[in-house]
C-alpha cells in the first residue's frame, strides 16, 4: 500500500515519535514502506512521521544501499559545513544551512543489533535532517531569524503557485 508524504502544517511533523520497543513483521514491513515512499519522490531518505507514522525510524540511501535505522541517536558531532538544505515534507524549498560536518551516529538495525555510523558532510547532513524529523523538528526550526522570515515567504509563494516546478539542479534531498 501507498502512503502519501505529509507536508508543512501536518502536526505529525512537529510531534516526537515513539522508541521502537520490538522489531516484529510489522516494522520490517513499515520500513519497506518507507523505502518506496522515497524512491517514488525522490528522496535520498525519509523519517516514519513523513509517512504518519510516529516511530523512531529513518531510512536513506545515498550510495545505492537502502538502510533503515531505528531508535538513532548522534552522540559526537564536530565542525560546520554548509548545505543547501531541502526537505520533502517543505517540497520546493532549499535553503544554505550550517549545520556539524561530522556526526557519530548510534542506532539499532534491523536485526536489533546496535550501531554506530561515522559521517561526514551529506550523510552527516542527512541524519541530522532525519533525526530533526524524529524529534518533530522542521528545517526552519534550524534557520536564522531572517532565513526563517524569507523561507517562509518564499514557501507561500511555491505554495500558491501550485507546488513546486522541478529544478535540475537540486535532488529532492529528505
Ligand atoms: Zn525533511
Amino acid at each position: 500500500m501507498g502512503y502519501d508524504i505529509r507536508t508543512y502544517g501536518d502536526p505529525v511533523l512537529t510531534t516526537v515519535a515513539e522508541q521502537v520497543e520490538n522489531i516484529d513483521g510489522k516494522v520490517v514491513r513499515l520500513t519497506q514502506s518507507m523505502l518506496q515512499a522515497m524512491y517514488k519522490a525522490p528522496g535520498l531518505g525519509l523519517a516514519a512521521p513523513q509517512i504518519g507514522v510516529q516511530k523512531q525510524i529513518f531510512v536513506y540511501d545515498i550510495d545505492g544501499t537502502p538502510t533503515t535505522l531505528i531508535n538513532p541517536k548522534i552522540v559526537e558531532e564536530r565542525g560546520e559545513w554548509v548545505f543547501d538544505e531541502g526537505c520533502l515534507s517543505i517540497p520546493g524549498l532549499f535553503v544554505e544551512m550550517v549545520r556539524p560536518k561530522e556526526v557519530l551516529l548510534e542506532a539499532v538495525d534491523l536485526n536489533g543489533n546496535t550501531i554506530q555510523i561515522e559521517a561526514d558532510e551529506l550523510l552527516a547532513r542527512l541524519f541530522q535532517h532525519e533525526l530533526d524529523h524524529l524529534n518533530g523538528v522542521l528545517m526552519f526550526e534550524r534557520m536564522t531569524p531572517e532565513q526563517r522570515d524569507e523561507a517562509l515567504r518564499e514557501y507561500k509563494r511555491i505554495a500558491d503557485a501550485g507546488g513546486p516546478v522541478g529544478d535540475p539542479r537540486h535532488i529532492g534531498l529528505k
